[in-house]
């Protein structure tokens, strides 16, 4: 055997901190949630850690638009869990659900409620297009609940979630949102708009580690769950289980609670720079990567403006697009970009745009890399005047 003349003992640790993350989630950890991880273990029935979770509930408050008589907490989970909890505590067997599947989360909250028991009705809209509110009161019929997307990830289109919620406030009906591309990064109005339950997952537009669904859940909703003929099949996130350990302070199940240190830092970060400030970074941001690619050929995937969803910029690829080699060159460069889904694939591409994405350094890396990759003289420059202009 050869030995190597100078053997590499210990190879250098990799270094992920390069990597630009453009994903449509999960999404670049803000620098405050990444120290929080690292802070020493607490038993989940500290008293600071009781604390720290009241915290994070009426900052959870803050971030949906709701008061005081709305239960916040966070589920040990992904977003979908935060999906999953409400059809499994607020629909039983043979219950009839209506649901708006413009896209595959709508579809996975029609698979879910249906496994829960419930009769699934679906509104459905072409491909790229929102739903129809006149869509929905006329399938409204005598739903008990009515399920929306606010802002589809799989097309990129923001739903109509204020006239939706209207008609169905008239009807009486539960309104079940996601809001998992939505709430924290611009206002979201639970109130105002008569929402029952709305959940969204950490790793979006919070930029904390994914494993945390923030979840809200009504008064109306509570009242909803107090009558069920039988318990929820779900025990690990029945509300009266979270209520126990949320706010009488007893075991239901041990909680993450290195997560929910960092999650409580990526959440007051959030509100310290303000929703609408959020808000308009992201569309300034959409703005100029718009503006810097479109002579590349790249245009908005959604026809209509106002159905476009500021957090997922949906972008039609020019002709002829080498859509899968030109990621895989990116990738290769350490930029993450994301195609389009089953039917959207190498038509479109997804930017993500939600909570430490929608910032100018890491889609100028992006801008870098295709002005060299693709032959493009002028991007960056484009880039950065329209960044500058704010147009
Ligand atoms: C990401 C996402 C989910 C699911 O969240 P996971 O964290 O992947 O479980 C649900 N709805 C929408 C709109 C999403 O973008």
């Amino acid at each position: 055997m050869k030995l190597l003349e100078t053997p590499q003992l210990t190879p250098p640790a990799p270094d992920y901190s390069e990597h630009t993350l453009l994903t449509p989630g999960p999404t670049p950890i803000h620098p405050r949630a990444m120290r929080a991880l690292t802070r020493p273990m607490l038993g989940h029935m500290d008293p600071e850690v009781f604390a720290l979770n009241r915290a994070v509930q009426a900052d959870l408050r803050e971030m949906y638009g709701t008061g005081p008589e709305t239960f916040t907490a966070l589920l040990a989970g992904t977003g979908s869990l935060g999906m999953e909890a409400g059809f499994a505590n607020l629909v039983e067997k043979g219950d009839d659900v209506l649901v708006c599947a413009n896209g595959s989360f709508g579809r996975r909250m029609a698979e879910m409620a249906a496994r829960y028991g419930a009769k699934v009705r679906l509104v459905t809209a072409p491909l790229g297009e929102p739903i129809n509110p006149a869509d929905v009161a006329d399938h409204l019929g005598s739903a008990q609940m009515v399920a929306v997307v606010h802002g589809e990830t799989s097309t990129g289109v923001l739903n109509p979630l204020p006239e939706i919620a209207e008609i169905v406030r008239r009807s009486g009906a539960l309104l079940t949102v996601d809001a998992v591309t939505t709430a924290g990064m611009e206002p979201f109005d639970m109130k105002g708009w008569g929402v029952d339950y709305a959940y969204t997952g950490a790793q979006k537009c919070l930029s904390a580690p994914p494993g945390l669904a923030p979840i809200a859940i009504s008064e109306r909703a509570f009242a909803r769950y107090a009558a069920r003929r039988h318990p929820t099949p779900l025990w690990y996130c029945d509300f009266s289980g979270l209520r126990d350990y949320w706010i009488e302070h007893t075991y239901h199940h041990t909680v993450p609670v290195n997560l929910h240190f960092s999650f409580a830092e990526a959440l007051r970060a959030a509100l310290e720079e303000g929703l609408p400030e959020r808000a308009a970074r992201v569309r300034w941001m959409g703005r100029a990567i718009t503006a810097a690619l479109a002579p590349l050929g790249f245009s908005p995937y959604v026809e209509r403006p106002e159905a476009r969803l500021p957090t997922v910029l949906a972008l039609r690829l020019p002709d002829h697009f080498d859509d899968a080699g030109v990621r895989a060159g990116l990738r290769q460069r350490e930029i993450s970009v994301t195609g389009g889904l089953g039917p959207t694939a190498g038509l479109i591409w997804r930017l993500g745009l939600m909570g430490e994405a929608a910032r100018p350094a890491p889609y100028r890396i992006l801008m870098v890399a295709l002005e060299d990759m693709l032959d493009a003289p002028g991007l960056v420059r484009r880039f950065d005047a329209a960044l500058e202009s704010g147009v």
